[in-house]
């Protein structure tokens, strides 16, 4: 194991983990390669140069529109031109009007991305088309009740700016209401500011202290994303849920992929590890389970301490990030968690930057988005295979594991994981007690048989001797002695006599 394998394919410099203005924060794919602050910079920059273009081509499409406009008139018209001159006048006014009516408009959206506390009325609108069944819905409100109460439990020990925080909170809330329809980027962008402006004010209130408006702003976090999540996780104005679907069918093709190929060093035949290993996937995927981004990256987090745990215990020496990443990878494609590319996404648009460019749960987010742009792009090279053997294992006309004798495998692999094993123990106590079931059915069976049979012979025998001693009943005659035959040889009944005296 402890062998040093130039033979490893996945390698990351840990430099190339961090933005690439080279601000020290750590950067994301998701903002090719930027940090939070910086992407937000370059992101408000390119959307401003977008809006300015806009502008300049709708005035252009205008311009020329017009132009058609007063050319296809006076060309069909005959009439001298000083009567065609008034109603040209009044369609170009009228024109104008339209477009200034335009820009207003365009303005108050521009606004609206970057005030997202804009003081628009909150407008209820009624839940959209799909109505989530009663069960769920009441889950959700019983959480959201819950994260409100806990929010206003912890403003309550801040007192005034307590006071403010909630207002802002609220109305930042209600105005989210209006902007279902912006994408993705913009609801990122909105909540972002909101953030940004929330904790420069409470900066300037704590003079200055980054612990306090840390602690704050994660409640303010936790209050704002419990309510959002439904309408921002997985939008239908993006093309999260297909990168969620692409990664799982790549992850299901890579399921071939063995510890070994990975390099990763880790023991599963030691149970601490194979624990960690355990923990680790059930901690990834957990993380869909949870509304807040920060209490996603904290599953993150626990599922890489499992990780070093097991790397750990395994090289008995603290685990280094070369040994980190590949097994990172290693345990997302055993976890294959669920709408990943979307955790990811919302992470990155809706964390609490300052989470997201420093600290642990920064760097092993980091490292998550990594590992998935590793997965994408595994290849034979990677994996130290043959680029025929990854072919031919990607299609599935080969496995890697079927190569010798299948069943000297299926021992290794038992002795090897200790899960598989217990598979197998388990599967062996299931055909035994299949048997068994088996025996009890058939013997059942013929008790049952047996007993019908009984039945019919009993009734046979009965109606059998029934038979051969018919059971007669002869009618009595009226007289007692009538069926004295010699009734005539016997003396006369005695007659009564009377005696005198
Ligand atoms: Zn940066």
């Amino acid at each position: 194991m402890s062998q040093r394998p130039e033979r490893r394919g996945i390698h990351v410099d840990q430099s190339e983990l961090l933005c690439k203005k080279g601000c020290g924060y750590y950067g994301n794919a998701a903002w090719q390669g930027l940090c939070s602050k910086c992407w937000r910079e370059e992101y408000q920059r390119a959307r401003q140069r977008q809006i300015q273009e806009d502008w300049a081509l709708a005035e252009k499409l205008q311009r020329e529109e017009e132009a058609a406009y007063v050319s296809s008139h006076s060309s069909s018209q005959t009439q001298p031109p000083q009567s065609h001159s008034q109603p040209s006048l009044a369609t170009f006014s009228k024109f104008e009007e339209k477009k200034t009516n335009e820009k207003t408009r365009k303005v108050t959206t521009v606004k609206k991305f970057f005030s997202p506390s804009s003081r628009t009325a909150p407008k209820k609108e009624s839940h959209e088309g799909k109505t989530p069944s009663p069960s769920i819905t009441r889950q959700s409100s019983i959480e959201t009740d819950r994260a409100s109460q806990d929010f206003m439990e912890f403003l309550k020990t801040l007192q005034k700016p307590g006071r403010e925080i909630q207002k802002q909170s609220r109305a930042f809330i209600d105005s989210m209401g209006n902007k279902k329809d912006l994408g993705a980027e913009e609801l990122s962008e909105c909540v972002q500011d909101f953030y940004q402006g929330m904790s420069d004010r409470l900066l300037n209130h704590y003079k200055g202290s980054s612990e306090k408006v840390d602690r704050v702003m994660d409640q303010v976090e936790k209050y704002i994303m419990t309510r959002l999540y439904k309408s921002v996780f997985c939008p239908e104005t993006s093309d999260d849920e297909k990168k969620d679907l692409a990664t799982q069918r790549r992850i299901r093709a890579l399921h071939w992929v063995t510890i070994q190929m990975l390099c990763v060093p880790v023991d599963e035949e030691i149970p601490e590890v194979s624990d960690s290993v355990v923990k680790a996937i059930t901690d990834v995927i957990e993380m869909d389970s949870k509304r807040v981004p920060r209490d996603k990256l904290a599953f993150i987090t626990s599922c890489s301490k499992h990780i070093f745990n097991a790397i750990r215990v395994t090289k008995n020496e603290p685990a280094s990030a070369d040994d980190f990443l590949p097994t990172l990878i290693y345990i997302v494609l055993k976890a294959n968690p669920p709408r990943l590319q979307s955790n990811i996404q919302y992470i990155t648009r809706f964390c609490n930057p300052s989470r997201l460019m420093t600290g642990e749960d920064g760097y092993y987010f980091t490292n998550l988005c990594c590992a998935v742009a590793f997965i994408e792009k595994l290849d034979a090279h990677s994996l130290n295979l043959s680029p025929e053997d990854f072919e031919r294992y990607m299609s599935g006309q080969a496995s890697p594991r079927r190569q010798d004798d299948p069943a000297a495998w299926l021992q290794s692999g038992s002795r090897f994981n200790p899960a598989l094993s217990q598979i197998h123990q388990n599967l062996s106590v299931l055909s035994n007690l299949e048997k068994r079931q088996q025996q009890v059915i058939e013997g059942a069976q013929s008790l049952q048989t047996e007993l019908a049979e009984w039945q019919d012979s009993v009734a046979h025998e009965v109606q059998e001797i029934l038979e051969r001693y018919p059971l007669e009943i002869k009618s009595r005659a009226s007289a007692i002695d009538a069926e004295n035959v010699e009734n005539d040889r016997l003396p006369p009944p005695l007659q009564p006599q009377v005696f005198a005296g």
